[in-house]
């Protein structure tokens, strides 16, 4: 028999959200961050849980989400590919409406300026945990970096140039055309 897998799926059934609006606050384990599937370069994992409150408030055919949650991302810096902690605290707000039934067999639906800025769903049921996940992923920086001035790695050793420098002697000119010297000196 297969083992049962852990989930930590947070759904909130759609129909149940009426007059009232619905609060959750959960709190995600790191363990949570590495059974998720799909991409997460270069986000490595999670350094402490994540504690999400989040709020769905019906407005006639439309829910107004709005969401917080903080942890510590474990990203790899770009240049020298060590791994170092970044905090998040994030808010955010979100319009869901539900797909409407005549649609859904629809590949791409053309959205109309009404339309912009609405999250459209199939079904009754929403899982907060993609949506938090989703935020992750809209928060991450186009470059992450240790640290503004990270020297990165040598290009030729590989040696963190953050820890000292290298043996390498430190050739002036662009690469192009030191590969040529290169060759010269080997004909
Ligand atoms: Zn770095
Ligand atoms: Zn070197």
């Amino acid at each position: 028999m297969k083992a049962k897998r852990k989930t930590y799926s947070v759904i909130v059934d759609l129909t149940k959200v009426q007059d009232k609006a619905k609060q959750r606050a959960f709190s995600l384990p790191p363990e949570w961050w590495e059974i998720t599937e799909g991409p997460k370069y270069p986000l490595l994992g999670l350094d402490q849980d994540l504690e999400a409150d989040i709020t769905l408030t019906k407005v006639g055919k439309r829910f107004e989400v709005r969401g917080r949650f903080q942890t510590v991302l474990r990203l790899q810096c770009d240049r020298c590919l060590e791994a170092f902690n970044s905090p998040l605290n994030s808010m955010f707000y979100l319009i869901l409406e539900r797909l409407p039934e005549e649609l859904e067999a629809e590949e791409e639906h053309e959205l109309s300026p009404e339309e912009m800025g609405v999250d459209f769903i199939r079904g009754d049921e929403v899982d907060l945990t993609e949506m938090v996940k989703e935020q992750i992923f809209l928060s991450l920086p186009m470059k992450a970096l240790c640290k503004q001035d990270c020297l990165g790695l040598c290009i030729r050793c590989g040696s963190n140039l953050n820890q000292g420098s290298c043996n390498c002697k430190v050739e002036q000119g662009h690469p192009a055309f030191q590969a040529l010297k290169a060759l010269r000196l080997q004909g």
